[in-house]
């Protein structure tokens, strides 16, 4: 099934100039970037993307780590795209996701409290297009 997902560069990602790197992960893969764009995100915005980690305890960290510079945002299409583009980018945290990943190849822990790693992506369906209309609105 044909889907969209929402696809970010964090600002790790941006800064350490990995952009070319990720994009051409995903083109090599056979996915379309089917919009993209660069922006700093307010806190407003990360407000309702984290809508679900705003009381944990990492939370302000998070808004720290993720208005510290531009992200570039993107809407990917294909086949079964949302798991697809999981599985390419490894488990949250970049010491346990698997080499071969974005997060395994690209990503490293740091001492910040949250956990930079290099990209995100919508975890369903339903949470792609709630993602997609907030940063594309
Ligand atoms: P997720 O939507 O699951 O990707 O989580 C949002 C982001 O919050 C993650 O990509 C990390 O950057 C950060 N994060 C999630 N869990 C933790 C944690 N336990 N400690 C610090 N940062 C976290």
């Amino acid at each position: 099934m044909t889907e969209k997902t929402l696809m970010l560069i964090k600002p790790d990602g941006v800064q350490r100039a990995k952009v070319g790197e990720i994009i051409q992960r995903i083109e090599n893969k056979g996915y379309q970037i089917i919009n993209m764009k660069m922006v700093t995100p307010t806190r407003a915005l990360l407000d309702l993307h984290y809508a679900e980690h705003v009381d944990k305890p990492y939370y302000p960290a998070l808004v720290d780590y993720m208005t510290s510079g531009p992200v570039v945002v993107m809407i990917g299409e294909g086949t079964n795209i949302v798991a697809g583009w999981r599985t390419l980018m490894g488990e949250t945290n970049p010491t346990k996701a698997a080499p071969g990943t974005i997060r395994g190849d690209l990503g490293r822990e740091w001492p910040q409290e949250a956990m930079m790693n290099v990209v995100h992506g919508s975890d369903s369906i339903v949470s792609a297009q709630r993602e997609i209309s907030l940063w594309f609105n």
